[in-house]
């Protein structure tokens, strides 16, 4: 089952991926993930990707296809994948689809998951994020029983640098402008389901396993 999450910044695609991947046990490929840990890393990646990310634009086509060309040809990709935060672009989906021709494969399910601009700000700004096993926290709707340690592991939670007011307002509009359109790409191609992401964290999941199967 090859997958595509789609949608704004902060609209619940990392949460939800989390846990699609557990429940069917396939990975969870976010590219702003794997670029943070190259930037953390300080690879030629990381330092060519660094500056984009903190003002809130897309890092180059070349890089994320690139980096996801690699990821998807893992021996865990075999059963399946979530793709979280690709494609970004019309370019972006293009490559994939040559990628995935040339290997014989192909995307079951596009799955936009909706949010208001409006609450994406304070969903963003909200976010935090364990340290250590990675999982998902808000400091209203997903708060810690203990501030700021990790309910699964005890581990310090972290909020992203990119994570402010002024940024994320950076972001939506790279979104609407950048992103927007791959739907149209993906709605030309055939079907795209939608997911309304203002809804509560597991009426989201129910309405994604429904479409997943
Ligand atoms: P994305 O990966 O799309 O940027 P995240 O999954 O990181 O978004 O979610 C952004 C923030 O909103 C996180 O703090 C998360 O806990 C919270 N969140 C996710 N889904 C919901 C929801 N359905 N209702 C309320 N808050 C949510
Ligand atoms: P969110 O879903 O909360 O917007 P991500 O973790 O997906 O954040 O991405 C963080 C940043 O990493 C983006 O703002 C962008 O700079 C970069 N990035 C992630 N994925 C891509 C991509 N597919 N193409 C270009 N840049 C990307
Ligand atoms: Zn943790």
């Amino acid at each position: 089952m090859n997958l595509i999450f789609m949608g704004p910044p902060g609209a619940g695609k990392g949460t939800q991926a989390r846990r699609i991947a557990e429940k069917y046990g396939i990975p969870q490929l976010s590219t702003g993930d794997m670029l943070r840990a190259a930037v953390k890393a300080g690879t030629p990646v990381g330092l060519q990707a660094k500056a984009a990310m903190e003002s809130g634009g897309l890092v180059t086509d070349a890089i994320v296809v690139g980096i996801i060309g690699d990821r998807i040809g893992e021996a865990d990709c075999a059963n399946g994948f979530i793709l979280d935060g690709f494609p970004r672009t019309v370019g972006q989906a293009e490559a994939l689809d040559t990628m995935l021709t040339e290997r014989g494969l192909k995307i079951d399910q596009v799955i936009d998951i909706t949010a208001a601009d409006e609450a994406l700000v304070s969903r963003i700004t909200g976010r935090r994020t364990c340290g250590k096993c990675g999982e998902g926290y808000h400091i209203e709707h997903k708060a810690p029983a203990v501030e700021n340690v990790c309910d699964k592991c005890g581990g310090a939670l972290v909020t992203r640098a990119d994570d402010t007011e002024e940024t994320v307002r950076n972001r939506l509009t790279v979104y609407h402008a950048q992103t927007a359109p791959v739907l149209n790409f993906y709605r030309g191609k055939g079907e795209i389901k939608v997911v309304d992401g203002m809804q509560d964290m597991n009426v989201v999941f129910d309405a994604l396993c429904a479409i997943i199967g």
